[in-house]
């Protein structure tokens, strides 16, 4: 038996400007307490993007002075839809919109690369797994948990008995596309919101920073005549600016908050007669300065990236 010191797996998280490094040796310890972060170059196409994961990867061992031949192996995630095993969609993703990278085997290209095992998650269903171990400790393989991750899109994760769900094609936890009920959720007369992916009235279309700019904003902009947003151009910086109004207690800001809390009350009813998780999450950009929320509690920031929050301990 090697001691538990004597190895360690790195984790590498893409994103569409960084790769963020992590260590973690054998008896569960992180060997980095902060974000590590080197370019991640994924304009530049698949072959560019690959090297830069390996410089992450050396950089990372690096920093914590371990050698390359202590790694057992990698974990691996990037932003989705890809296939549950690191495929990126043919039909292209926002990160990857270059050619090269549609249907581009992103985990096999890097487990090539390094000869070392690397095992994918979309990022949604890393941050799920890591918020799932961070609140369940030793005891997260006997519970389940479901996470909403709200940003740009609204991403998700089910985690099953402490594992990750992924599903055949990798699309479980896809939460954001799931329809919601939108009656007595809309204001009279407003329009039914759409999403990127084709559908009307999904959980995307209102809880997202897209669902703002795309569909609440402009409504509400209708609702509230000549206020100091409309004035923002595009209104894509507008939207960005909603969470801070909503601080300050303004009351537009707080009409959109309201219709995006309701979304995903509603989307989380819908897991709950799905699965009827132990736990739900919620976390992301959107949710990370609202720190008053209905039940007094303070976010738990519980990842490098996302801030999660326990919603029904
Ligand atoms: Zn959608």
């Amino acid at each position: 038996m090697r001691s538990p010191d004597s190895w360690v797996v790195v984790g590498l998280d893409n994103g569409a400007t960084s790769n963020n490094a992590t260590v973690l040796d054998a008896s569960g310890r992180f060997l980095v307490d902060r974000l590590v972060e080197t370019p991640s170059l994924v304009q530049e196409g698949p072959d560019v993007a690959v090297e830069a994961l390996v410089q992450a990867l050396d950089h990372i061992l690096e920093q914590t002075g371990t050698a390359r031949t202590s790694v057992r192996a990698l974990g691996l995630d990037t932003p989705g839809p890809a296939s549950a095993d690191g495929v990126i969609s043919s039909k292209g993703a926002t990160n990857f919109s270059q050619p090269a990278w549609h249907g581009f085997d992103v985990r096999g290209a890097l487990e090539d690369r390094l000869e070392l095992p690397v095992v994918y998650n979309n990022d949604a269903n890393a941050a799920a797994l890591y918020a799932h171990h961070v609140h369940f400790g030793p005891d997260a393989g006997s519970y389940s948990s479901i996470s909403a991750v709200v940003g740009t899109g609204l991403g998700g994760g089910v985690i099953e008995a402490g594992r990750v769900v992924r599903g055949a094609a990798g699309m479980a936890g896809e939460l954001g596309h799931v329809h919601i009920p939108m009656q007595g959720l809309l204001d009279e007369g407003q329009p039914l919101p759409t999403c990127n992916c084709g559908f009307a009235g999904d959980a995307e279309s209102v809880a997202s920073l897209t669902g703002i700019e795309r569909n609440l904003l402009p409504y509400w902009l209708t609702r509230f005549d000549g206020h100091e947003l409309g004035r923002v151009q595009p209104v894509a910086e507008a939207a960005k600016l909603v969470r801070d109004y909503g601080e300050r207690g303004d009351p537009l800001a707080l009409r959109i908050f309201e219709q995006q809390a309701m979304a995903l009350g509603r989307l989380f009813t819908i897991a709950a007669n799905f699965i009827d998780p132990s736990t739900y999450f919620l976390g992301g950009g959107l949710s990370r300065r609202r720190r008053t929320s209905a039940t007094g509690s303070r976010p738990r920031c519980v990842s490098t990236r996302h801030c999660v929050r326990n919603r029904r301990p």
